[in-house]
Parts: C-alpha cells; sequence; structure tokens
C-alpha cells in the first residue's frame, strides 16, 4: 500500500559536505522507506517520522529534480547527489514505477556524480544508466584529484548473520543477496563499499563480529567501510526506540536490560562506546586491508 504526494523541492543541498558519504545534495524519491528495519531511525527522529504503512510516492518527482538540478549545472554547482539518505531508492514498488530510475536519468543528463545507497538487489536493474553516470559525472574540483569515479554504490548492513537479519531488516533482500550485488558491481568496475551500520549493541558489535564483517564485506569486494553505532529515538509505537525494544523483548530478553542501561537516557551510547567502536573498526579494516573512508588518495 502506498499513497501519493506532490513535492515542492525535492533536490537538499547540504549547508557542508558531510565528509563521511562525501555528499553535497540528497535526494530521495520517496517519503517513507517500505523496507521497515526495527531500527531505523526515520522513525521517531527529527529526520523523518513517517509511518512505514504509509509509504509516500513523489509522483512529480523528476520534474522537480530537473528543474533543481538544470538550475545547480548552469552554475557548475556540481557535488555527489546523495540518493536515499532517509529512504532506500529501491522498494519493491519501484519496479512498476521505476521512479528511481527516472531520477537516475536527470543525474545523468545534467552529469552529477551519485552515490547510491540501498540494501536491494534491485539496483541492479539500473547498472547499465550507473556505469553511464560513472563515466560521464563531473566531480567537484576539490575531489577530483581524489576520487576516479562519479558513482558511488554503497550496500548497507547493521549484521552479516541471516538470523538477526530477517529480524531486524524484514524488508530488505538477504544478506547473502547484498553482498553478491556488491560483488557483481565490484566486478562491473564500480567504487563500492559497504555502510556498517547500526551496528547492534551486544548482536554485531563485537571484535569477532565486525572481523567477521568487515572480512565478508572484504571478500566481497568493498573497497571501504563505514562503521556506525546504533540510535534510538521516540516514544511512540511506531517510533524506532520503541520498535527496538519490543523486538529485543520478544527474540532476546537478556539483551533488554544491558541495551537499555548502555543508551540510558539519550539517543546513542556514551562516546566512550563510540570511540571503541571507531578504534576497533579502524583496527580490523587495517588488518583486512580495506579502508574506513570513501576516498581514494
Ligand atoms: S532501508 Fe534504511 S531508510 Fe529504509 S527502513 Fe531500513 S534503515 Fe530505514
Amino acid at each position: 500500500m502506498y499513497m501519493e504526494t506532490k513535492v515542492k523541492s525535492i533536490l537538499n543541498r547540504l549547508k557542508i559536505r558531510d565528509n563521511w558519504f562525501l555528499v553535497d545534495y540528497s535526494v530521495n524519491p520517496f517519503m517513507g522507506c517500505a523496507l521497515n528495519c526495527i531500527y531505523c531511525y526515520i522513525h521517531g527522529s527529527k529526520y523523518g517520522g513517517e509511518d512505514t504503512s504509509n509509504l509516500k510516492i513523489k509522483t512529480n518527482a523528476a520534474e522537480v529534480l530537473y528543474r533543481q538540478l538544470k538550475n545547480r549545472a548552469k552554475k557548475r554547482e556540481y557535488g555527489f547527489v546523495g540518493l536515499g539518505s532517509s529512504t532506500d531508492p529501491y522498494p519493491p514498488i519501484e519496479e512498476d514505477l521505476q521512479i528511481t530510475r527516472e531520477l537516475l536519468k536527470i543525474i545523468y543528463r545534467f552529469k552529477f556524480p551519485v552515490n547510491v545507497t540501498s540494501k536491494s538487489t534491485l539496483i541492479l536493474r539500473d547498472l547499465d544508466l550507473l556505469r553511464k553516470i560513472d563515466e560521464k559525472a563531473i566531480l567537484p574540483e576539490n575531489l577530483k584529484n581524489k576520487l576516479k569515479h562519479g558513482v558511488i554504490v554503497s550496500f548497507s548492513f547493521s549484521t552479516v548473520d541471516p538470523y538477526l537479519a530477517g529480524i531486524f531488516e524484514p524488508g530488505a533482500s538477504t544478506v547473502e543477496e547484498r553482498l553478491e550485488t556488491m560483488k557483481k558491481f565490484k566486478q562491473e568496475g564500480f567504487l563500492v563499499g559497504a555502510n556498517l551500520m547500526p551496528l547492534l549493541p551486544f548482536l554485531s558489535d563485537s571484535e569477532e563480529d565486525l572481523d567477521k564483517m568487515i572480512g565478508k564485506m572484504k571478500e566481497y569486494g568493498a573497497e571501504f567501510v563505514l562503521v556506525g553505532g546504533l540510535t534510538l529515538f521516540g516514544d511512540k509505537k511506531s517510533d524506532c526506540k520503541v520498535r527496538y525494544y519490543n523486538a529485543l523483548k520478544e527474540h532476546f530478553p537478556d539483551l533488554l536490560r544491558p541495551t537499555k542501561e548502555l543508551f540510558g537516557n539519550s539517543f546513542a551510547p556514551s562516546r566512550t562506546y563510540q570511540h571503541k567502536l571507531a578504534v576497533l573498526s579502524r583496527k580490523i579494516a587495517s588488518k583486512h586491508n580495506i579502508r574506513t573512508n570513501i576516498l581514494e588518495k
């Protein structure tokens, strides 16, 4: 089920470049996300709040992006467009509607680079178009010497355990399918990487878990991994904090208390936890000879 909506703007210019994902712009083809990950921050945070049962299709997305990107191209304000920061750009409905594909055609038309993030194998459908963007995109001046690609293909994982993924990412393609898709893009010559976020406390954030995850990413062609911890927001039934704790109660009741203690009254675990995760991920990434940033130089 989905609803339709019209938007006035679809191209969001960031105040400053997001140096983690290298994006200067973000575009979300949909409102809400059909993949329905239990931990998804758009439920309850200031970044979203839409219920997944209310996935909204932006019916005029293509015409609005055309107008806005044409303007930016005229001023030569080139920068990576992050496709799908608050929604996966490849929900099942995309197979019929092809909204994301239309947006990619416009991105290609105006020669903008793009960072596409997904948990779906449907991205394979657009490999041809992404290849053309990769060849033709104009990079921002200050990235030209540091990057050889106009397309970054990023796959997200919070775990590589199929059982955990089935619980926490019920609408995503399976872990195996995502890994195989990443491998395919790598074989086709793309710059690919993995967003290992959010790592799930006590479930996928140990040294052993990270070693296994990062090793797998390397094995399947990722050139970089970006690692991030879990954030939990909101007190409503549909908010991610409530949904996450309910999932723990149902599947891992012993972890409910320690997880709540880890978060305390905050939306994120302590700085010490974050720091430990960052140090650990750098150490393990280095062991597997994989970057913890996108840039090639
Ligand atoms: S795929 Fe991303 S945006 Fe969609 S529900 Fe999962 S975490 Fe949220």
